[in-house]
């Protein structure tokens, strides 16, 4: 689980969070939702161990945070790749760090199956700087996956992809998440209202100046959290 209580946090001297409370279960999706500038990335990044908070507590399965672990895989709203490595040795390192006893070669094999799952199967061989934006972005989904991390934070990880690819991905994740035992715990922002009706078991509404959590609440009812399975007879394949 993770849990974050009465944090705050600020930049200089404006207050960017104020009294942050949340919970997330072992295993529950939750989406994170509001405007620009309310501190949506803020709070991931503070989750994600890479800011300190002014005051308040952050623990993740029970434990204090104290800096970025890697229980906890974080994909960037500007994602970030390293640029001097290939787009398979990026992966290729996040599989070594889940799995330190496969040899080179097993890596990068493991690397290709992860790099064809969100469609970049050719590309392995590639710098980041020689794909498109979408494609980086599916790069560094597909590194923070290989991590198999019980905490996944993800930062509108599907908003420069087309529609088709967004769709995959959408179901790529709803696999990963509902395959993995124990299940994942997520946290994902999104601008997008439908997406996370789609994904999420529970979505909070970010508040801005100062930056809080104003709403929150399970999502209502069923549905196969697939895209595509909301399409008839192969029909998202012509798309
Ligand atoms: P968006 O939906 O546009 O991504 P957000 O909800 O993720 O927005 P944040 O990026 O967390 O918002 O920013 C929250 C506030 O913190 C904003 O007012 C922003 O100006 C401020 N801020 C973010 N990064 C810094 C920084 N490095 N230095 C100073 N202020 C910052
Ligand atoms: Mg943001």
């Amino acid at each position: 689980s993770l849990l974050v209580e009465s944090l705050d946090f600020a930049y200089g001297g404006s207050a960017i969070l104020q009294g942050i409370d949340l919970a997330v279960a072992e295993g529950e999706f939750l989406a994170l939702l509001g405007p620009s500038g309310s501190g949506k990335s803020t709070l991931l990044r503070l989750i994600a161990g890479l800011e300190q908070p002014l005051a308040g507590r952050l623990a993740a399965g029970g434990k204090p945070l104290a800096g970025p672990g890697p229980d906890r895989a974080v994909v960037f709203q500007h994602y970030a790749l390293f640029p001097w490595m290939t787009v398979g040795d990026n992966v290729a390192e996040a599989i070594a760090k889940a799995h330190p006893t496969l040899s080179r070669k097993e890596r990068r094999t493991l690397a290709r199956e992860h790099l064809a799952r969100v469609g970049l199967g050719e590309v392995a061989g590639q710098h980041p700087f020689e794909l498109s934006g979408g494609m980086q972005q599916r790069a560094a989904i597909a590194r923070a996956l290989a991590l198999e991390s019980p905490f996944l934070l993800m930062d509108e990880p599907f908003g420069a992809l087309d529609p088709v690819n967004r769709a995959r991905l959408q179901d790529l994740l709803v696999d990963v998440w509902q395959g993995s035992t124990p299940r994942r715990t997520v946290v994902f922002v999104t601008h997008d209202v439908d997406e996370a009706l789609l994904l999420a078991d529970r979505v909070a509404v970010m508040g801005a100046n100062p930056g809080r959590i104003i709403r929150e609440y399970a999502v209502p009812f069923e549905r196969p959290r697939k895209r595509t399975a909301l399409f008839k007879d192969g029909a998202f394949h012509q798309l």
